[in-house]
């Protein structure tokens, strides 16, 4: 069985996908920021030898997948996953934009470069890379081919926007390194949406969970008289992500495309009414239960049909992410 190299391999897509290649029988190299986080990982995954970490402790850095690359010419396939996901950052430009940007660049200039052995390349984007501004629109359908406006200018000065931009403007320059250097490999981009679930291992429960697994643990914890943010859009659970990029690299259908990752759409609603329900002892926030229908059918369609056929398989609904993520949270928490 093959080697696959991961970038950001601690993240919490990533080690979703690391686990289920090595599930798989491959061997994984990941990159990592640092020794506790690629030894948190080996903890994590119960220390199986089929896989190591190497540390790149900024993809931005010039030449930063060079030497990986080249010390292990047995890597037939990279996932490019590493990409900053964090809101709260003085320096958007600085902090998400340029690392998303040159981090994607650096992983296919290196692989052009010292590994031309690599048949395939996946890099992770983001549905928000293929969103029509018009969000509240239902005459307009989505779907793989529509891109992001987001451009360099209008996403460097906010973290949010920066975050927004960050995804399309990395994905786009993959796509266009395909088409100026015609590399050996394929490429394939995966685009979740909001991505829930529960960690691969509960000690990787840590005092501050990625941006994501924030949005819910954030509800988890609220009172009828919180005030929250409102969150909507489309949901994935982590482990359905995590498959999706195995398809992505074994698939004979997937080269060339970008895989759109919907389970459905939901609202903050949707999250609160099955929290109440099933937890009703916690006394979270209430909001106005099952309102989210007709918010929700007020959003723009989305027709992902191709990358449905690609896939396979059926996604897991978002009743059994949340309560398999509050399990593991109030289990770890407790
Ligand atoms: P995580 O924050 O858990 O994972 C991101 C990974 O990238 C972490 O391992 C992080 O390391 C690493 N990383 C970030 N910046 C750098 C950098 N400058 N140099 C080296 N490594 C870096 O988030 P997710 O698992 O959720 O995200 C994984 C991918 O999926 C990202 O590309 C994200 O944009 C995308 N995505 C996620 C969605 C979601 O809802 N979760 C939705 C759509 C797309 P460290 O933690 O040590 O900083």
């Amino acid at each position: 069985m093959s080697t696959v190299f991961v970038s950001g391999a601690s993240g919490f897509i990533a080690s979703h996908t690391v686990q289920q290649l090595l599930d798989q029988g491959y061997t994984v190299i990941g990159s990592v920021r640092s020794e506790s986080k690629g030894e948190a990982l080996v903890k994590a995954l119960k220390g199986n030898k089929k896989f190591s970490y190497v540390i790149v402790s900024n993809i931005a850095d010039a030449g930063a997948f060079d030497e990986v690359l080249k010390s292990h010419p047995e890597i037939s396939a990279f996932l490019h996953i590493a990409s900053p996901f964090r809101m709260n950052v003085t320096d958007p430009e600085k902090e998400t934009l340029i690392p998303a940007i040159q981090g994607t660049k650096n992983v296919l200039e290196s692989i052009q470069k010292y590994a031309p052995q690599i048949t395939r390349v996946v890099i992770t984007s983001s549905d928000c890379a293929a969103r029509e501004n018009d969000d509240r629109n239902p005459s307009i359908t989505l779907d793989e081919s529509v891109w992001s406006k987001a451009t360099y200018e209008s996403s460097k000065d906010h973290p949010v926007l920066a975050y927004l931009g960050s995804k399309p403007l990395a994905e786009k320059l993959a796509w266009d390194f395909v088409k100026t250097e015609k590399p050996k490999f394929e490429l394939v981009t995966v685009l979740p949406s909001y991505t829930f679930g529960p960690q691969i291992d509960d000690s990787l429960i840590s005092p501050t969970l990625n941006q994501s697994s924030q949005v819910l643990e954030t509800m988890l914890y609220s009172n009828p008289d919180s005030k929250l943010q409102h969150h909507t859009g489309s949901f994935i659970d982590v482990r359905d992500a995590a498959r999706a990029h195995l398809v992505a690299l074994t698939s004979k259908e997937a080269p060339n495309h970008r895989l759109i990752l919907s389970s459905s759409r939901f609202t903050s609603q949707s999250v609160y009414d099955i929290l109440s329900k099933k937890y009703p002892q916690l006394n979270t926030y209430k909001g106005e239960p099952e309102s989210d229908v007709a918010e929700i059918a007020t959003f723009q369609k989305l027709d992902y049909s191709k990358t449905k056929q690609i896939l396979g398989f059926e996604y897991i609904p978002l009743q059994k992410t949340v309560v398999d993520t509050v399990d593991q949270i109030l289990r770890v928490r407790a």
